[in-house]
């Protein structure tokens, strides 16, 4: 699928501690390719790809300590506007009533169940609902809806197997006119497959009672198949939005963004189970978030954002350099681990998370063990932070009072700053970067 595919992308992406423009460019290129395979318009590729690839080249992104996440953030962030993040989605009611609204697409999208949906947000705000079965081929699809209505206590505009569904239509809307009804809710037929009668059909409805809103109804879980229909629906009807249908399963949505780029018509509702209150307004940013899988990962993201940032990082390369890693420098990468949160919550939240992070995890302490930690070096002077050699029995007394701990604390602190200094060690020879590279960067 579309999410699996730009997940894989990510992957390779987060591998990277660093970034270059080359990262960049191939991971545009990928991003590029998998949205095209997906269906979505060329011209709608091109200037998504062109927009993100600027913006993940921009410094703030690779001068970033997390510029994978930062480039996720980014596709993120244009998925959503795709899909029409900050545009009115709402349905359209503002005519004289009876307002007809339309729903289309093909056999099994959900329309009927749809239908019924609708019916039931138009009564709880307020409207009084007609609804109107004009899928006359089958007569259980009538009778779907009748039982919907009952179950609802929602007038079903009388209509039988073998009439005219133009016709039906026509007098329903005669009917719902007399009768005090505002708004009639059309249930129109479908078809395994496109054909040019169904269309003729629909065709005949809309001139006739020129509905309000012409909904093209889509099945998530039918993914591309979706997107080949929607286009031809649209491009034979005026439709004026989308209902995507069945997301409560596992579909992942990049239907919602295909059938929103080839369409160009803004997804209004979605369906999120049998049940009749199961249908939602739209939301591009949390469809967005579902078609990149990773609701959790994007919290991870706004996480590093207020974590440690690269000016953080340069400060204690230059402090490395001039003094090596001493208590200071300690007490700094404490708290840069503790400006992260918990790294094991941030562990579980990235599947392939990098080295870097099994490694903060290792320094990661109590949050009361660091508060300890940063009394008592406090308490040093700068000459002990310096070099803790010259911490005797009778400093480390005065450091314990002065901090409000015990000997056995500021020994243990000393143990503990020991073993990571030796690591450090470790590091600095793995090459300059070995710091930056610890801390994320
Ligand atoms: P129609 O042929 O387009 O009228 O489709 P129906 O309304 O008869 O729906 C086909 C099937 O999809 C039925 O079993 C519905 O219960 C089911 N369905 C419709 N919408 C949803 C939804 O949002 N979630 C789930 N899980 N099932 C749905
Ligand atoms: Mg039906």
């Amino acid at each position: 699928t579309l999410s699996d595919k730009l997940d894989s992308v990510f992957k390779k992406l987060r591998g990277h501690g660093k970034l270059t423009e080359q990262h960049i460019k191939e991971t545009m290129r990928e991003i590029r390719l998998v949205l095209l395979e997906a269906d979505v318009n060329f011209k709608v590729v091109k200037s998504f790809v062109s927009r993100v690839g600027e913006r993940a080249a921009g410094q703030e992104v690779l001068k970033s300590l997390t510029p994978a996440q930062q480039v996720i953030k980014v596709v993120r962030e244009e998925l959503a506007e795709l899909m029409g993040e900050g545009e009115d989605n709402s349905l359209d009611l503002a005519a004289r009533p009876p307002v007809p609204l339309m729903l289309c697409g093909l056999q099994g999208a959900g329309k009927t169940t749809t239908c019924g949906k609708l019916a039931l947000k138009m009564r709880r705000d307020k409207r009084n609902p007609l609804l109107v079965p004009a899928d006359v081929y089958r007569p259980a699809a009538i009778e779907q809806l009748k039982t919907l209505g009952r179950q609802l206590n929602i007038e079903v505009f009388d209509s039988h197997a073998g009439q005219d569904p133009v016709d039906i239509c026509t007098r329903a809307r005669e009917y719902a006119e007399l009768n005090g009804f505002d708004t009639l809710i059309l249930d129109t037929a479908g078809r395994l497959h496109i054909d040019e009668e169904l269309m003729g059909e629909l065709k005949r409805i809309v001139a006739n009672v020129a509905p309000q809103e012409i909904l093209f109804v889509a099945d998530a879980m039918t993914g591309q198949d979706a997107v080949t229909v929607a286009k031809s629906f649209d491009e034979q009807l005026p439709l004026t939005g989308v209902v995507l249908t069945k997301l409560d399963g596992d579909a992942r949505g990049g239907a919602a963004l295909s059938i929103r780029a080839v369409t160009g018509k803004p997804i209004k509702l979605v369906g999120m189970g049998e049940k009749l209150d199961a249908l939602e307004q739209f939301h591009p940013d949390r469809m967005a978030q579902r078609i990149l899988g990773m609701g959790d990962v994007l919290s991870l993201i706004e996480k590093a954002q207020s974590a440690v940032d690269e000016e953080d990082a340069a400060k204690m390369e230059q402090a490395l350099r001039k003094d090596g890693f001493t208590l200071e420098t300690f007490l700094e990468q404490m708290q840069m681990v503790k400006k992260m949160g918990s790294i094991d919550s941030l562990l579980k939240m990235i599947p392939g998370a990098g080295k870097a992070m099994k490694q903060a995890k290792g320094m990661q302490l109590p949050e009361e063990e660091l508060k300890k930690i940063e009394a008592i070096i406090r308490s040093m002077t700068k000459k002990e932070r310096l070099d803790h050699k010259i911490l005797n029995g009778s400093r480390r007394l005065r450091i314990a009072n002065g901090s409000g701990t015990r000997v056995q604390d500021v020994n243990q602190l000393l143990k503990r700053f020991v073993e990571a200094q030796k690591m450090m060690k470790k590091m600095q020879k793995m090459g300059p970067k070995g710091l930056k590279g610890m801390l994320g960067g």
